[in-house]
């Protein structure tokens, strides 16, 4: 097989075309992109109203951008919206007044270390308004008072999510997962829409054994809604891959699923080698595949990328643009893509591991996560910072999410050390935390109901 130069020019230019819009979790901007999907393969679109609960989270409130701008001392606009649709923090509260330099100061957001580059922020779940824009122009702002507006609306609607089931001889799934939430970003995650579109096009015309199944999901809050709407199709998942930033020049990256050793691991990981790419092990940190593998759910689903997320200087910046992927890579991850799933088929699938929380450690220090299913909200319990998008300091939040991913009541504190290389200090601390906070209880006070069966209901 070599990679298709018209696939590769057909993703490129939908890249480019979707682009501009200033999508979000939710949103008008979210529907535009899904509905451009739609053109491609018949993908069914649904729409989950702001308030529903799911699993530990809530549909929020629905955001829409009319437009956003700041007017400098002499009225030279400075900042707008629709030269970039990363200018706006993500989930903007609606704003309009005057304020000085230093008042507007505290709500921009700007890369010292890159000052041409806008970065990418978002404030989903803390009401705040803020501007993003390049550090060098951030600096030049004179004093003198400023006119701003930021003209977003914020309130009950929906959550979209989009799906498409190409059915197979049997009922086993392959849950192919992407991201839709990124306003104006390229590979992270156009790419990986336009590939999933590709290779749902491609399957759709092939007999196959399995099942795929294609969920185009905002980041998170998209995929736990999924979860918490499909108990019955979890069950069927025999495999499945996260994808993202599959547009760059780098080689291609597997990182495992929590369970490390499922047909989807094993395939991807030779698959992904044997075209020059690296392999990795789980962390519960990531895109979507974190979602899937939770405790409760221990879905074997990996995350398929090139340059992983947050290791290209480009990521969740403006410089992540339609000039920063190729019509070439995305060809060459639609091939591996196509070649993993082949894979797959010919191997047969993993049957579901249904999670059976153990009980004895043993006398060892161990937990039991009260909230198996999905990641818990952290947010809404003080334990995750307010602004999305940044990479650093995340040790401490990685650290919970260890914890909350591996206390299944089958390791223990220790071993928790061991699979994640974490100092146990800082493990500890994060437990410490996280049963403050109710979500973990100690293994052997923990109640013979938790982690009710999700398929039941
Ligand atoms: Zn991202």
């Amino acid at each position: 097989m070599s990679p298709d130069a018209g696939a590769g020019a057909r993703m490129h230019a939908l890249v480019r075309e979707l682009y501009p819009l200033p999508r979000s979790i939710t949103g008008d901007a979210v529907r535009q992109t899904l509905a451009r999907a739609a053109e491609i393969v018949p993908l069914a679109v649904s729409e989950v109203p702001s308030g529903t609960p799911v699993l530990d989270w809530t549909v929020p409130e629905e955001w829409n951008l009319r437009g956003a701008w700041i007017d400098g001392p002499d009225g030279t606009r400075v900042v707008d919206a629709r030269d970039h649709a990363l200018h706006v923090l993500g989930y903007s509260v609606p704003f309009r007044g005057r304020l000085t330099r230093d008042e507007l100061d505290q709500h921009l957001h700007s890369l010292p270390d890159a000052p041409e580059l806008i970065p990418y922020r978002t404030s989903y779940y803390a009401p705040r308004w803020g501007f993003c824009l390049p550090d060098r122009l951030r600096r030049a702002l004179p004093d003198g008072e400023y006119d701003v507006v930021m003209d977003t609306s914020l309130g009950p609607g929906h959550l979209t999510l989009g799906e498409v089931v190409i059915p197979g001889a049997t009922e086993d799934e392959i849950l192919i997962s992407c991201h839709v939430c990124h306003p104006a970003l390229a590979n992270d995650n156009l790419s990986s829409l336009a590939v999933a579109l590709e290779a749902a096009q491609t399957l759709t015309g092939r007999p196959t054994s399995l099942t795929y199944r294609f969920v185009f999901a905002p980041g998170t809050i998209g995929a736990i809604t999924w979860l918490a709407r499909n108990p019955a199709v979890i069950p069927r998942i025999a495999g499945g891959l996260a994808i993202s930033n599959l547009g760059d020049s780098g080689s291609l990256t597997y990182r495992s699923s929590r369970r490390g050793d499922a047909t989807m691991d094993n395939v991807a990981r030779d698959e992904v080698r044997r075209r020059g790419g690296s392999a990795r092990e789980f962390t519960p940190y990531g895109y979507d595949e974190r979602q899937y593998c939770a405790p409760g759910f221990n879905l074997p689903v990996g995350l398929l990328s090139r340059t992983p997320w947050g290791e290209f200087p480009e990521y969740h910046t403006s410089a992540d643009n339609p000039d920063f992927v190729t019509a070439e890579a995305l060809a060459d991850s639609l091939d591996a893509l196509l070649a993993i799933l082949a894979g797959v088929e010919a191997a047969g699938p993993t049957p579901p591991d249904r999670p059976r929380p153990g009980r004895d450690a043993g006398g060892a220090e161990a937990y039991l996560n009260l909230a198996p299913y999905g990641e818990p909200q952290l947010g809404r319990r003080g334990l995750y910072s307010a602004i999305g998008g940044a990479t650093d300091g995340k040790e401490a939040e990685l650290a919970m999410l260890w914890v909350l991913s591996l206390s299944d009541g089958d390791h223990t504190m220790v071993d928790i050390a061991l699979r994640s290389g974490m100092p146990a200090t800082t493990l500890a601390a994060a437990a410490s935390r996280l049963q403050a906070a109710g979500l973990i209880v100690p293994l052997a006070e923990a109640p013979t109901d938790a982690w009710p069966d999700p398929w039941s209901g």
